[in-house]
This record gives C-alpha cells, sequence and structure tokens, in this order.
C-alpha cells in the first residue's frame, strides 16, 4: 500500500502535490518523492521520512513545474533504500525523460525483470516502480512503440495491481490494472488543472469540480489540458468479469472521509459496526481502538444503545503500526502509541473494536492496556473475518505462519489475546456491507486469489 499523486497544468502543481501526499499520508511513512517537469525538463527529491519533514523550503525550491507526481512508500518490495522509493526517474541517451510512481505490486515481477536484463536493462532496485518504468521505456526506446501502445503492452504482460502515474516533459499519463484492486480517483479543478489521487481526500484541497474513479483497465492521456482516454479491452486481459477492488481498503487502509470504489469509507464502517451488533455480549460501553475502528464502534453502539467511548488516547506522532515493515518497530510503535482515558475503564464491561487482527501484537497489549485501567470484562469484535491468508497486490502480509488467525482457531485467538469473548465479522456481513460484493478482492480471508501470481 502506497500514496499517490499527480498533478497537470497548474501553476502550483509543486505545492497540490505536496498537499496530496500529506493527505495521503497514512498510506506510507518510510519515504516520499515527487518528480516535477516544466515542459523543459525533470527534476525529482525523494527522500525517507514523512512529507512534513522532507519537504522543507529548501527542497521544494528544486522543484519548479507544472506538471508533478509524488508518492509516500509503505515498502512491499524491496528495502528502506532511496533507489527503492519513489519516483523512478529515468533518463534516455535519445534525451527523452520520464518519471513514474505506482501503487501496488507486480506479482510476476521475476519473469519481467529477467525479461529485460536479457535485453540488457540494467535495473538499481527491486522496487515494481522501476519494473513499470523500465518497460515502458524499453518497448518505447527500442522497439518504437507510441507510450500509449506501450501501457497496452505493459497491461498484456506485467501481472498484478498497479495504480500508476507517468510524466513525460510535456504529458501524464495515467493507467490502472484491469482488476482495479489499488484506489484511483482523478479530478478537474476551476482553474482547469488535473489533479490524480489514490484518495479521494487528496483532491477535496483543490475545490475540484467534478471528482471521478479512475476506471479498470484505464489509460488516460493528460496533453493539451485536456484529458483523453485511451480504451482497451479488459476482457482481454482478465479472467473475471468483475473488477477485484481491495476490500482491506474500506476496513484499515483508506481514510474514513474517503470515497473509495465509489463508497463512501466511514459508511462502509458503520454498516460493518452494525453487522457486528447481532452478536451482543452484555457490556457498559463500547471503545474503539482508534482511528480506523471508530465508525465500526459508532456502527456498533447505536445498533444496541450503548454508550460508544473514545477511551483509548492515540498519539498520532507515532506511525500506524501495522504499516511499520519491520517487527521490532513495530513493537516499540505499540507501546508508544496508546493510552487510556483515566477513570472510564475502572469496573466497567468493555466492547472494544478494532478493524482486524493480523498478528495479535497490538491488540493483546491493548487489552492489557484496558485490563490495567480497571476494567471488569473486555469483550473483544473486529472488523472483517479471520485474516487467514498474504496478500500479493501491495500490503505487507507475506507469511501465513504470521498470521494468528492462520495458526490458531477462534478459542485459542481468544486465549491469546486474554479476553473474555471474541467475534469476528461474518463474510456474508462483510458482503452486505457493500453495494456491489461481487467487485471485491477478499483473498486474504477467502485464498481465492483473482491474480494468478508467482507467490502462489
Ligand atoms: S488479499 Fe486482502 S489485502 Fe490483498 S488485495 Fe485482496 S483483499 Fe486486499
Amino acid at each position: 500500500m502506497c500514496g499517490i499523486i499527480g498533478v497537470y497544468n497548474s501553476p502550483e502543481a509543486v505545492r497540490f502535490a505536496i498537499k496530496g501526499l500529506f493527505a495521503e499520508q497514512h498510506r506510507g511513512q518510510e519515504s516520499c518523492g515527487i518528480a516535477t517537469s516544466n515542459g523543459n525538463d525533470i527534476c525529482y527529491k525523494k527522500g525517507h521520512g514523512l512529507v512534513k519533514d522532507f519537504f522543507t523550503d529548501s527542497v521544494v525550491e528544486n522543484l519548479k513545474g507544472h506538471i508533478a507526481i509524488g508518492h509516500v512508500r509503505y515498502p512491499t518490495k524491496g528495502g528502506k533504500t532511496i533507489n527503492n522509493s519513489s519516483p523512478h526517474v529515468l533518463k534516455t541517451l535519445s534525451g527523452l525523460s520520464y518519471a513514474l510512481v505506482s501503487n501496488g505490486d507486480v506479482v510476476n515481477y521475476k519473469e519481467i525483470r529477467n525479461m529485460l536484463e536479457k535485453k540488457n536493462v540494467l535495473f538499481e532496485s527491486e522496487n515494481d516502480g522501476e519494473l513499470l518504468l523500465k518497460f515502458i521505456v524499453y518497448y518505447i526506446e527500442k522497439e518504437n512503440y507510441s507510450i500509449v501502445n506501450a501501457i497496452k503492452k505493459l497491461f498484456k504482460d506485467v501481472k498484478g495491481a498497479y495504480s500508476t502515474l507517468l510524466i513525460t516533459k510535456n504529458e501524464m499519463f495515467l493507467f490502472r490494472d484491469v482488476y482495479a484492486v489499488r484506489p484511483l480517483c482523478y479530478c478537474k479543478t476551476e482553474e482547469g488543472s488535473f489533479v490524480i489521487a489514490s484518495e479521494s481526500v487528496a483532491l477535496d484541497i483543490v475545490n475540484p469540480v467534478w471528482k471521478k474513479e479512475v476506471g479498470a483497465g484505464a489509460i488516460i492521456q493528460f496533453s493539451e489540458n485536456k484529458d483523453v482516454l485511451h480504451p482497451i479491452d479488459i476482457s482481454e486481459f482478465r479472467s473475471s468479469k468483475y473488477e477485484k477492488h481491495c476490500i482491506f481498503e474500506h476496513i484499515y487502509f483508506s481514510r474514513p472521509d474517503s470515497v473509495v470504489f465509489g463508497e463512501k469509507v466511514f459508511d462502509v464502517r458503520k454498516k460493518i459496526g452494525a453487522f457486528l451488533a447481532k452478536d451482543e455480549p452484555d457490556v457498559d460501553l463500547v471503545v474503539p481502538v482508534p482511528d480506523s475502528a471508530i465508525f465500526f464502534a459508532l456502527g456498533y453502539a447505536k445498533e444496541i444503545n450503548k454508550p460508544f467511548e473514545l477511551g483509548l488516547i492515540r498519539n498520532h506522532y507515532v506511525g500506524r503500526t501495522f504499516i511499520k515493515p519491520e517487527q521490532t518497530v513495530r513493537d516499540e510503535s505499540v507501546n508508544q502509541k496508546f493510552n487510556v482515558l483515566p477513570g472510564v475503564f475502572k469496573d466497567k464491561k468493555v466492547l472494544l473494536i478494532d478493524d482486524s487482527v493480523v498478528r495479535g501484537t497490538t491488540l493483546k497489549k491493548i487489552v492489557l492496556l484496558i485490563k490495567k485501567a480497571g476494567a471488569k470484562e473486555v469483550h473483544v469484535r473486529l472488523g472483517c473475518p479471520p485474516i487467514k491468508f498474504p496478500c500479493f497486490y501491495g500490503i505487507d502480509t507475506p507469511y501465513k505462519n504470521k498470521l494468528i488467525a492462520n495458526n490458531k482457531n477462534l478459542e485459542e485467538i481468544k486465549e491469546a489475546l486474554n479476553v473474555d469473548s471474541l467475534g469476528y465479522l461474518d463474510i456474508n456481513d462483510l458482503d452486505k456491507s457493500v453495494k456491489k460484493p461481487n467487485h471485491y478482492c477478499k483473498a486474504c480471508f477467502t485464498g481465492k486469489y483473482p491474480i494468478e501470481s508467482d507467490f502462489l
């Protein structure tokens, strides 16, 4: 999971790109970067850390142009190095320049990289973004493809999830994989600029005239101040007649104020909360694990007519634990991240709601915190079914043995978390929480992967 932003035809492209990345900071915190073009040349800056820390005045000063693309990185492939960070930029011997940012994972990475290396294409990273860029540029430079035809070739050969932005000196292209796994939307502003983003919250900052979700398998060219859709026949490239959006975007990844895959994220979460309340223990208050479980808890508390209490306070200056890539860093973050409201839990029967449990590390510590604060009972409800399978489409859960629900049954998980009762969302209720359940990937719950992968 990463966040991307693109701005075309705006004198404020760099400022909008930074603001957009700031709105998408929750999608990745390891590194960030922006590439710009002023019509003559592409320049870029990328580095480790948060958007607010990296983009100092002296960094921003070097970024000029009316076109900008940006990226916040959550590493799935390749270590924490600058080479693995985005944007990836390429200046060819023929004098052309390209820059690319992408969100998702290529599942036949090795096959495509081997193919390109045999054609003497050199790589500097293990990152999918570099692979996508070098694939496209290879076909432009060596096989005389147009950019659009090179992207069409990419759709044919490169499997996986990729919501992507590519710029040249004068143009911007967006393309989205045929299953539309990761979100991507765009808008036009009153001034005639286009802004493209992973999440709609990043579009809200520019006062859009209209906003749209980008279609599955879309290639859109932004050129001479207009957007041109280059249609492809997606049925040629995918086995399912439906898109396979990541359902986890609604459960955890996306901001609640975003509209993702045509649905308001907070609405989906409230519906999930109400479904969870079917299984109602006798409790005094309903408490969310902030921030992503807040709307589940609101839905739940409303359904059972019990008090909703923000009993846990999250320190927002510590990163999201789920997206910290290394376990040691993750453990330290959990300890610093939450505290309890004094007196709220004393002698109470607490219904604690979290979005999901992946490894169990965070939740176990939170339960302990609440018990230490005097709770009589802690009952846990989770906003999704048990996560039993890894994700290969942009989320860092590669090994089954790290997933608590893959190794333990419900009773064992309840014991491991040391809670009085434990309940997961039923998968049928998850389906009822979204408008088009067939249009979603749910492989981490079902093991039914929509895109064939090298890793399966
Ligand atoms: S496997 Fe799970 S996390 Fe990965 S894309 Fe599918 S629903 Fe999303």
